[in-house]
């Protein structure tokens, strides 16, 4: 859209000036001039005497035909032949939105010796591209976009999905720069507005402040990466009429040479696999209160997480901390302790299967999401779930 200004039409009588909130209307040299903080809110257009301005809705003409292009296509991820768990997350949601579009999905597979590709059929692939090569077998970020996007641009799918990982993010931003398309990375939420064909990508904006639903109407594919766990797999086994398909193409070269393998070191405080997690906020007050966390956690076979807030005081290390900048979980069962639920917290732990939270203050948004809500003092409360759980273990 766009604010036009016909000035044969306007008599410079100045009546739309005061009007725009922006201040984006000025006379200068004989003649109205629009600057760029107008945001086209049209206060300034209607009701002159002459109607000299006018907002007009720019004809976009991306070149693309929406309909030629058709399918849902999820990257599956995999590091040393073996399919990352965020693959069948992927194609859980993926399943749910082709429900919604009748269309099937596509799995992508890339590398050399990948253990059991047909585990992408039953956890919901109608059919899966495996591109097999030698030079696959590690991620290499410049051959896997290269053929990647010329699968997109052969074969045409709608959607392109890939886990928010360190390989998600990097492989995905470069093939939408290759095919033309817009990516809306660290998604949190998917849907479809089926009437128009639109994936609907949900994610945190503005320091994670408002959650923004972001649609691309003019260009194929849409692309989107979704955080690990925040999509949950298929429960049931897709009974899928589809097969692994074994591809092979000229796989350009990597100017990247693979090293070795080095393990992440924090890699060893795997919150992100835990059943349980017991997490502590600010609320928890001092470093030394973490051990009563621990020791609920240890007894509960689970893992010790932490808000932002716990991190930033330097109670606990980082590799500790859930949400927006921290790890998404979704354990089976997630304990919040003196932690308010500000939305970045919420967004890495509320697809969690069962949330009890303690706080004492009874408007906490924690609440909000917690399946049991304990108002209380957690210094009065831990002791005793942790007493309780004794008792039942026979400790
Ligand atoms: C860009 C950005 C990214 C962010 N990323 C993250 C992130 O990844 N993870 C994250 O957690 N935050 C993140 N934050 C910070 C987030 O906005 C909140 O500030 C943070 O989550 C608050 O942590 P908290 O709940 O521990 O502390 P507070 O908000 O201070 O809440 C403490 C809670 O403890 C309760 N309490 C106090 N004493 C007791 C007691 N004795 N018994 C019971 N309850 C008690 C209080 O009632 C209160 O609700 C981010 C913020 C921004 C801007």
């Amino acid at each position: 859209m766009a604010l036009l200004i016909d000035h044969d039409l306007c008599t410079l009588c100045e009546a739309c000036i005061p009007v725009c909130p922006f201040g984006s209307l000025e006379i200068k040299e004989g003649k109205l001039l629009v600057d760029e903080s107008c945001t086209l809110c049209g206060a300034c257009v209607p009701e002159w005497p002459v109607s000299a301005l006018l907002i007009e809705e720019i004809e976009k003409d991306s070149g693309i035909n929406t309909g030629d292009w058709r399918g849902i296509w999820v990257f599956a991820e995999q590091r040393w032949g073996k399919i990352q768990s965020c693959s069948y997350e992927l194609l859980g949601a993926a399943r749910r939105l082709a429900e919604k579009l009748e269309v099937p999905v596509t799995v992508l597979l890339l590398g050399a010796k990948v253990k059991e590709p047909n585990s992408l059929l039953t956890a919901g692939a109608d059919e899966v591209l495996f591109v097999t090569d030698a030079a696959l077998e590690n991620f290499g970020v410049e051959p896997y976009s290269k053929v990647i996007a010329d699968l997109i641009s052969e074969r045409k799918p709608e959607i392109v999905l890939g886990g928010a990982t360190a390989i998600g993010r990097s492989l995905l931003s470069r093939i939408a720069v290759k095919v033309k398309a817009g990516l809306t990375a660290d998604c949190t939420g998917l849907d479809i507005d089926t009437e128009k064909r639109l994936l609907l990508q949900t994610r945190p904006a503005f320091g994670g402040n408002i959650m923004a639903t972001i649609v691309c109407p003019e260009h194929r594919p849409q692309m989107a990466t979704v955080r690990p766990k925040v999509m949950k797999p298929l429960e049931n086994t897709y009974d899928s009429k589809g097969s692994v398909t074994k591809i092979s193409t000229d796989v350009p070269a990597n100017r990247v040479r693979f090293l070795e393998f080095v393990a992440d070191d924090t890699s060893r405080v795997n919150i992100a696999a835990a059943d349980v997690i017991v997490t502590g906020g600010r609320g928890v007050q001092d470093p030394k209160n973490f051990s009563m966390i621990e020791e609920l956690a240890d007894l509960l076979g689970g893992a010790v997480g932490a808000s932002r807030s716990a991190v930033d005081a330097g109670w606990i290390n980082y590799s500790h901390q859930v949400g927006q900048t921290g790890r998404t979980v979704s354990p089976k069962l997630y304990i919040a302790l003196g932690v308010s639920g500000a939305i970045q917290h919420l967004v890495g732990m509320q697809s969690s299967d069962y949330i009890i939270a303690v706080n004492k203050d009874p408007n906490a948004p924690i609440f909000k999401v917690a399946d049991v809500g304990i108002v209380g003092d957690l210094f009065e409360v831990v002791p005793k779930l942790i007493a309780e759980v004794k008792r039942r273990k026979g400790t």
